[in-house]
């Protein structure tokens, strides 16, 4: 449904038709997504269905562990059901690998002692009231950092992630030119390096632009593990999928990367 045509008809209709159109569009809101349930293997599947102008079925889980689906008025419920339960197992699998995710990730409130990771090694935070710059130094056995807001979360959040990317950019670089050099003669050419902070995955592929995206967050880890996420993004240039032959590339070029994933996993 579009949000904006009851919107446009409003203005044209004048005042005293907004408040019975905005009912009348709350009704159909309301009509339109419903929540239902398909029970798989012992497992409840919550999903809403949301009935729109597509041209496919849709059907998406969030981070947040909800599933979506949407699809045309014109596709029986039976059909949507018979899908969301062939799918079930990739679901279930989605919502696992959310959950865990979130487990994973670190929640703190940056208070002088909370610990945090770099290069696979805790440090205890030290918060200092900055008299002039914001800034964060890695000490021999501290990380500081210098604030002026030091009591909202957010900007020491925010002030700690700029720094780690800033610091991230020229490890996973070194990593990349290290790890490429071990893959250079299967005709992989060197992708540019892209550092980003995403919530569910450590690195990304584009063959497209020859290009790979790494987590900031990848910095928290050894660099053992830096160095294997380069190397599976950097097999995706020559296998797609993670088939047998994606697997056996990765044990040719780095025999214990199970292990190092299973080191990243942990975390
Ligand atoms: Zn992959």
């Amino acid at each position: 449904m579009k949000e904006s045509e009851p919107g446009k008809a409003l203005v044209k209709l004048g005042f005293p038709y907004i408040a019975k159109y905005n009912l009348t569009f709350l009704v159909i809101q309301v009509a339109v997504i419903m929540e239902h349930k398909i029970t798989y293997a012992g497992q409840e599947i919550v999903f809403t269905l949301q009935r729109k102008k597509v041209k496919n079925i849709n059907l998406k889980v969030r981070p947040d562990g909800t599933v979506n689906v949407s699809a045309h008025s014109r596709v029986p419920y039976d059909y949507i059901e018979k899908l969301v339960w062939n799918k079930a197992p990739w679901i279930l699998k989605q919502i696992n690998h959310f959950k865990q995710k979130q487990a994973s990730v670190q929640r703190i409130k940056y208070e002088t002692g909370d610990i945090v990771y770099f290069l696979g090694r805790p440090y205890p935070l030290r918060i200092i009231n900055a008299k002039k710059k914001d800034m964060v130094c890695l000490n021999k056995d501290e990380i500081q950092l210098y604030i002026n807001n030091w009591e909202d979360p957010s900007m020491k959040e925010q002030l700690f992630y700029s720094w780690l990317k800033e610091e991230a950019k020229p490890v996973f670089a070194d990593s990349l030119e290290r790890i490429h050099a071990l893959v250079i003669d299967f005709g992989i050419a060197r992708p540019s390096l892209t550092v980003r902070t995403m919530k569910t995955r450590w690195g990304s592929c584009s063959r497209n632009k020859g290009k790979i995206t790494l987590n900031t967050e990848l910095i928290k880890m050894p660099k053992k593990c830096i160095d294997y996420v380069v190397l599976h993004e950097l097999a995706h240039f020559l296998y797609r999928k993670h088939d047998s032959r994606f697997y056996n590339f990765l044990s040719s070029v780095m025999p214990d990367w199970q292990e190092r994933k299973k080191t990243l996993e942990v975390k």
